[in-house]
């Protein structure tokens, strides 16, 4: 059965573990060469790059911290040249580093700016030329409820996922001569490695807030990326929510 993405190139940031990894399969299911990429997690990136090619797709693994430019370029030539030109980039690699305003490090502060926001922007930049090369194309970035609303210690992560917006928003307008279509998803909380952290109170707290009652699934944020980079053909510039109705 033909996919609806058979014969493009897709660029997964941080595709080893949680969202990232379930976009990676999920663009790969609907037929897209995945550039998968982690920055410590080799084993499991190799791991969602075998259940690509068990399911009879293709994947290249590449490592690369996003937040080093230069890395971030080769990553984006490797894919180029090994996979072909990039149609749909999800810039979902991301870290946290909880912490109120008053105690933050200066560290902790510039490795989260540094992976999510200026990680965005390297490998973006790089990829652009490649998506205008292949005469269009997606690109999704993961914001977060928490940009949008901000959250308690999270002032180096909010500011990132604040400021992914107002670059989705950018990007769209520069881009659109490009046919490239440019989009924010926001999750709420989803169960994944990143939210392992939260104490069995907070995430009732959580629980109780959230319309739907529940955390969400990894794949419950890929089939709206997918969606996106299937028939949001007429969407850009857009922020999606996807969490469970948390802040209603
Ligand atoms: P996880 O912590 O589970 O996974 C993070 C992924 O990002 C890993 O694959 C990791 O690679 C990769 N990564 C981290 N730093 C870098 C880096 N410097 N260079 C390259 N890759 C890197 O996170 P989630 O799956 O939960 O989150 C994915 C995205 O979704 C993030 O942008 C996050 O902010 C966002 N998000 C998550 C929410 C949630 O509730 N989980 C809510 C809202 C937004 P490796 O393992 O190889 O180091």
């Amino acid at each position: 059965m033909a996919g609806l993405l058979d014969g493009q190139v897709a660029l997964v940031t941080g595709a080893s573990r949680g969202i990232g990894r379930a976009i990676a399969l999920e663009l790969a299911r609907h037929g897209a060469a995945i550039g998968v990429n982690y920055n410590q997690q080799k084993e499991k990136a190799e791991e969602v790059a075998a259940e690509i090619v068990k399911g009879g797709g293709k994947a290249l693994v590449v490592q690369a911290n996003v937040a080093n430019p230069e890395q971030a370029s080769a990553l984006v030539d490797r894919v180029v040249k090994e996979l072909g030109p990039i149609r749909i980039l999800v810039n979902n690699a991301g870290t946290a580093a909880p912490r109120t305003l008053r105690r933050m490090s200066l560290e902790e502060w510039r490795t989260v700016i540094d992976t999510n926001l200026n990680g965005t922007f390297y490998v973006t930049s790089n990829a652009v030329n490649s998506m205008v090369e292949a005469g269009g194309g997606h690109i999704v970035v993961l914001s977060s409820i928490i940009g949008e609303e901000g959250g308690v210690g999270l002032i180096n992560y909010g500011t990132t996922k604040a400021a992914l917006i107002g670059f989705v928003k950018t990007a769209a307008r520069e881009l659109a001569r490009y046919k490239i279509n440019v989009n924010a998803v926001a999750p709420g909380w989803i169960d994944t490695d990143m939210t392992s952290v939260l104490t069995p109170e907070q995430r009732k707290e959580i629980i109780d807030d959230t319309l739907l009652g529940r955390f969400g699934k990894p794949e419950e944020v890929a089939s709206l990326v997918r969606y996106l980079v299937t028939e949001g053909t007429f969407i850009t510039g857009a922020v999606f929510d996807v969490n469970g109705g948390l802040r209603l």
